[in-house]
This record gives structure tokens, C-alpha cells and sequence, in this order.
């Protein structure tokens, strides 16, 4: 072989040998980048990646933050609506104190922050008075349910005035405040003891009907179950299940979006 056929040859190899070399590490680049973009295809090894490391991890961390971050918009874009849209709602209490279980439910209302309205039997607050007490201290709002529990309807006319006009006075001699509202009791009431009593009535949309089902799971479903925005709940705070009930409907229309307020209060809104 001639001199110039060898450096020809010698030539076309050195060509050939930069290409291949050329060629070997764009493919090593290429597969630097893959990892790099955590694309989550197998490269060349099998690797399986595992929790805390490569895509996987990344790729559900990423999904969070954008969940996040979209939650958090449509908050502040809709803030104001959710305000408007809150829901109340009143749970109230007849025919106490009850020197057993008027305590334990003061004392739940207390650690969770929620404030309810009494309507009181006169003769019930003799040797209660501190539970009383204690209902005004914590801003519960407390109304007259009667001085014996009649059927105020039935009653001669200045007989009914009486029995709620002495209630009011037992609760003000208690509190210091006289009551202005009234829950007859079965719910019974007219346009004469309207005009004779100056007290406002205040009824339910609720009935618990805890007093028949004495069952904390019914009395929680149906309470549950039937309230809507701005109504007013029956219940009776003389039974330990109503007391459970009471802090069951609590937390679960809590978490429905309810806000507690006293009778009062819902009336004013
Ligand atoms: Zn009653």
C-alpha cells in the first residue's frame, strides 16, 4: 500500500472514531437529562423509584402545592360569599335546672365555646341557683319556661301572667337581669296572653323529641337531619343522652358550617 492509501485510511478511521465518540456522549448527556426532568419512564437500569425520592414523590408533592394554591384562591375570591352564606342555628333547653346532668352540659358548652338558651321552670331553680348563675356567667341566654309547667292556654288569663311573672322574678333575683322571652310551655300560647304578658314567645323549628327517644344516636341523627339555616332546636337538658346528643349536634353541625347563637341573636339576623 502506497504512503498517501495509508494516511487516507488513518484519516477515515480518526473521522469515524469522532463521530462514534460524538455520538456516545450526546447519548450519555440525553440520559443525564431524563433523571434530571423526572419523567418517571425506565431509563436503562430498571430502577423502580421509591417513596422520597425521583418522580414520585415530586410529582404528588407538586399536585399538593397546586391543590393547596387553587384551594386558597377560590377562598379569597369567594370570601365574601362564604361569609354571606354562613349558616346559624339555636339550640335551646327547657325544663331545667337539673341538679343532675344541667352541670355536665354547662361545663361541655364552656370548653367548646358555644353559648345556648335556657328556658327555665321557676320551682326547678330552688337549691340550683348556682347553675343559673352559671348560665348567665357564661352568656347563655336564659327565658322563662313557667313557674310549674302548665299548659299556660288553660289556665284563667291573670293565673298564666302569674306563673310567668313569677318565674321572671326568681330568675332576676338569681342573675339580676329579668327575662324577656318565653317558651310555653307545649308550645301553647295566644293573642290574650300575648297582650297581657309583655314578654316575647319564642317557639321551634326543631323537635328533638329527646325527651321520648332518650337515645343519643337518634336524637343526634335526627337533629342533624332536619336543621337548616337559622332554625331554632328543642331539647331538654334532664337526660344524660340529651346532654351526649347536645355535644354530638354541636361538633357535627360545626363542621357543617354552623355558627351557635342564643335565641336572641337569631332573631336579630
Ligand atoms: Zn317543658
Amino acid at each position: 500500500m502506497k504512503f498517501k492509501q495509508k494516511v487516507f485510511i488513518f484519516i477515515v478511521i480518526l473521522i469515524v472514531d469522532m463521530i462514534l465518540a460524538w455520538g456516545a456522549v450526546r447519548m450519555w448527556k440525553g440520559r443525564g437529562e431524563i433523571f434530571d426532568t423526572h419523567e418517571g419512564k425506565p431509563v436503562d437500569t430498571g430502577r423502580i423509584p421509591v417513596p422520597g425520592e425521583g418522580m414520585t414523590t415530586e410529582v404528588s408533592g407538586h399536585d399538593h402545592s397546586g391543590a393547596g394554591r387553587s384551594e386558597k384562591a377560590v377562598s379569597d375570591l369567594y370570601g365574601q360569599q362564604e361569609d354571606i352564606a354562613k349558616k346559624y342555628t339555636a339550640l335551646t333547653f327547657d325544663d331545667g335546672p337539673n341538679p343532675k346532668y344541667t352541670k355536665p352540659l354547662l361545663d361541655g358548652l364552656r370548653e367548646r365555646g358555644i353559648r345556648v338558651t335556657f328556658f327555665l321552670v321557676g320551682e326547678c331553680i330552688d337549691g340550683n341557683e348556682d347553675l343559673v348563675k352559671q348560665m348567665a356567667k357564661d352568656g347563655h341566654l336564659i327565658g322563662v319556661h313557667c313557674m310549674t309547667h302548665k299548659d299556660l292556654t288553660k289556665e284563667k288569663l291573670s293565673d298564666a301572667a302569674k306563673e310567668l311573672w313569677a318565674a321572671r322574678e326568681k330568675i332576676r333575683a338569681v342573675t339580676g337581669t329579668l327575662p324577656e322571652y318565653v317558651r310555653p310551655p307545649y308550645g301553647n300560647w295566644n293573642a290574650k296572653l300575648e297582650e297581657a304578658v309583655d314578654m316575647i314567645p319564642v317557639f321551634w323549628d326543631v323537635d328533638s323529641i329527646d325527651w321520648r327517644l332518650k337515645n343519643t344516636e337518634k336524637v343526634t341523627a335526627k337533629v342533624v337531619k332536619d336543621t337548616e339555616d337559622g332554625d331554632i332546636i328543642l331539647m331538654h337538658d334532664e337526660f344524660k343522652t340529651s346532654v351526649e346528643a347536645a355535644f354530638r349536634i354541636i361538633d357535627n353541625l360545626t363542621a357543617k358550617g354552623y355558627t351557635f347563637v342564643t335565641v336572641d341573636e337569631l332573631m336579630v339576623d
